[in-house]
């Protein structure tokens, strides 16, 4: 596979959003990887067209691989709630605004947040069962038409109070309730939910993949690709 930068094996995420490349950065650093943006690619926004999250998370990764020719690594998650059977799921960007811009960048991303939190509060006022959990499913190809993606998983499993509590975090964060601790995600610090989050379980997941089935190596040792 040719995807080295400098001695390096290459991985682009797929994702103009430069916070969420930050946080896999970190997240992936004991691997001796090049993690790129592909913004640096002027790569155009993929459709996320699909009912499941894999499928969506895929659909990105190859669209970024078709349009930098590199491998690609792409994200997709969202909130589940029980009562709701699965729903916002993977609407839980424009849940409160369906068939609105993916991106919030009209409304603003924080009105959008609100708007998708007082629809969830609305819909589950007269709820006793409040279970819900957040996923991450990860997507990488070494190519477009790459027919071994590597898929990765993660979970945090929670409850959905019913009054927003806490100013930190983003998305769904005020009302998602950590049972341990009986704290939301945004009243817990930031370093703290990027440790136990679902994006950090699917990126130790992914890692162990990239590991095992490209031969990407850990930093201590030196990388070995296919
Ligand atoms: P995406 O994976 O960036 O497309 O995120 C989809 C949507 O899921 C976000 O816009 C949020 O509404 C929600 N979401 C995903 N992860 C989180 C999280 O860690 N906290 C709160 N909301 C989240």
């Amino acid at each position: 596979m040719k995807v080295v930068a400098g001695d390096k094996p290459r991985l682009v995420l797929a994702t103009g959003n430069a916070g969420k490349w930050r946080e896999f950065q970190v997240l992936l650093q004991g691997l001796d990887l090049d993690l790129a943006l592909q913004s640096d690619w002027n790569v155009e926004a993929c459709p996320e067209p699909h009912s499941t999250f894999i499928e969506n998370a895929l659909a990105k990764a190859r669209h970024a691989s078709t349009q930098t020719g590199l491998p690609a690594l792409a994200d997709d998650s969202g909130l589940c709630v029980q009562a709701l059977a699965g729903a916002p799921g993977v609407h839980s960007a424009r849940f409160a605004h369906e068939g609105g811009e993916r991106d919030g960048v009209q409304r603003g991303r924080s009105a959008q947040d609100q708007a998708n939190n007082s629809k969830l509060l609305r819909e589950l006022v007269a709820v006793v069962e409040r279970r819900a959990h957040f996923i991450c499913v990860l997507a990488a190809v070494r190519h477009a038409g790459d027919p071994e993606p590597l898929i990765a998983y993660g979970w945090l499993h929670g409850a959905i109070v019913h009054e927003a509590a806490g100013e930190g975090g983003f998305g769904y964060d005020p009302l998602f309730l950590l049972p341990d601790v009986n704290l939301t995600l945004a009243q817990i610090p930031a370093e703290r939910k990027n440790s136990i989050s679902h994006r950090a379980c699917a990126v130790r997941h992914l890692a162990q993949l990239l590991q095992t089935a490209w031969g990407i190596g850990s930093k201590q040792s030196p990388a070995s690709m296919p």
